[in-house]
């Protein structure tokens, strides 16, 4: 059980300049940040191999302005990201915390790429909702655990410690809140208690504890947890005990295509390159290209709590650059037909009732109209056989909500004041999608996971070094 024990006189087994709770991308990219400001940080991981959620996504960063972009003729700029995030948010983002990621985020990508040497690539071929330039990063196999591999490798190349198969459980902590250090188990069940000037906590947010699902998202309660089971919101329990003010906790990144029974993701761009989503009575119900987040709980409020993704040969084509696209067709996850009836007849629903909507979409396209529920087609979208079907449910990503933090990733405490010595960066952090699953436009999360882990790495570091 995490906790915290305040003004408690002991020895420590070893003494670190720099701690920090977490090797996800924003551990790494913070203990990165650190090292190269000279300081040396140990980073603690409850797996045997660092992965967190990072590995779990497609991890697709969002940068505006990068060489990448420029590269291919896009235009963009920080402020037109800041203008998209803050859009989906209903201008709920804190804005001081959004412009400074913003404005950090094409050079994230290419001290990543150039200093560390992550490969990235500008993801050209569709773009998530949301976005008004194309601004998603990806490496080659649009995995996560890619991203996490790179990073995990960058920083045993910097000679940085990760203690793996280690929880943190206990923080020690001085009444105004100056943290002294953590006290760790390892696999082995023995404890060890590490001295440290400064923590960073980058152990993401509380989507892994039912307990505080229940209490703070009620309407993903029932709903699959997709994310990292490790992530027991540790960072909030800690952030309780010790007087920090907690933000936007109802807020969560969902996901409303995933494909059952098989738990894979079905990446969005099936959607967006001219899918739709119909029930299990075959009638379409939302504006899909509203986001997949907030797709979630609608997914979960249809009949069975089950969708069916509709696309067809053409677009199964750009999802299979998406390595989970491709495990879900090897899993048998998708069905095809040469006909709309035939479809019907494959996924069990009305086919009349099916035919109808398809027939609705498919002139909505040819007149680049909008539809009832406010969804723009276009012409270039329409759907020619073979036609795929793929049946999903919608699940909880990652929670949005955390620790309030400054434009440093240093945590506030309840009166606005800033913690000595304590930063958050990731999801353990607040995100910046305001305080529901519909603020969260994609990319928010690796967003905010390398670019604040980096700037909470630089922050930490040179506290450190003034204070040595
Ligand atoms: C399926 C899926 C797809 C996604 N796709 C995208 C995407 O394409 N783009 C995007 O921007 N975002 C995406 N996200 C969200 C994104 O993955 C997260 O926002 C991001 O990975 C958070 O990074 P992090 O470093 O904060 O946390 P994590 O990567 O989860 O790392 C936290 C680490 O802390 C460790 N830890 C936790 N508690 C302790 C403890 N007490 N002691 C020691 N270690 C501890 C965990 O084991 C874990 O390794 C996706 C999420 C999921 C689940």
């Amino acid at each position: 059980m995490s906790t915290v024990e305040f003004d408690s006189v002991g020895e420590w087994n070893a003494q670190v300049p720099l701690l920090i709770v977490g090797a996800g991308a924003a551990g790494l990219c913070a203990a990165l940040a650190a090292k190269e400001a000279g300081v040396d940080a140990v980073v603690i991981e409850r797996d045997g191999v660092p992965g967190g959620s990072t590995a779990l996504s497609a991890g697709l960063i969002p940068a505006a302005d990068t060489r990448f972009q420029r590269a291919k003729g896009v235009v963009d700029s920080p402020d037109r990201l800041a203008a998209d995030i803050q859009r989906k948010a209903h201008g709920e983002a804190p804005a001081a915390l959004l412009e400074t990621i913003a404005c950090s985020s094409a050079s994230l990508i290419e001290w990543l790429a150039e200093r560390h040497s992550l490969p990235f690539e500008l993801i050209q071929n569709f773009n998530y909702p949301g976005h008004s330039a194309l601004r998603m990063h990806g490496l080659p196999s649009r995995t996560g655990r890619e991203l996490v591999d790179r990073l995990r490798n960058a920083a045993e190349l910097s000679e940085i410690v990760v203690l793996t198969g280690c929880i943190a459980q206990t923080l020690f902590a001085q009444k105004d809140g100056r943290v002294g250090g953590i006290e760790i188990v390892r696999g082995d069940g023995s404890r060890e208690r590490i001295g440290c000037n400064a923590v960073i906590l980058a152990c993401n947010g509380y989507g892994g504890n039912p307990e505080l699902i229940r209490r703070f998202i009620p309407e993903m309660a029932n709903a699959l947890y997709f994310g990292h089971p490790g992530n027991r919101g540790d960072a909030v329990l800690w952030g309780e005990r010790l007087g920090a003010e907690l933000a936007c906790l109802g807020a969560y990144q969902g996901h409303g295509s995933v494909a059952t029974p098989h738990n894979i993701l079905i990446t969005w761009a099936v959607i967006m390159e001219g899918g739709f989503q119909v029930n299990a009575q075959g009638r379409r119900f939302s504006d899909e290209t509203c986001g997949y987040s907030e797709q979630a709980a609608e997914v979960l409020r249809q009949p069975g709590g089950i969708a069916w993704d509709i696309f067809d040969a053409r677009i199964a084509a750009v999802a299979r650059q998406f390595e989970d696209f491709q495990a879900a067709e090897r899993a048998g996850a998708m069905l095809f037909a040469d006909g709309v009836d035939e479809l019907a007849v494959s996924i069990r629903v009305p086919a009349d009732i099916f035919a109808e909507e398809w027939r609705n979409v498919e002139a909505l396209k040819i007149r680049g109209a909008m539809d009832r529920y406010g969804r723009r087609f276009s012409a270039e979208q329409a759907l020619r056989p073979p036609f795929f079907a793929v049946k999903v449910t919608g699940a909880l990503f990652h929670s949005q909500g955390g620790l309030a933090i400054d434009a440093t990733g240093r945590v506030k405490r309840k009166d606005g004041a800033l913690f000595p010595n304590l930063f958050a960066a990731g999801g353990a952090a607040v995100g910046i999608s305001g305080t529901t699953a519909a603020g969260y436009l994609s990319g928010n999360g690796l967003l905010t996971a390398t670019v604040l882990g980096r700037l909470a790495g630089q922050a930490a570091a040179a506290l450190v070094s003034l204070s040595s």
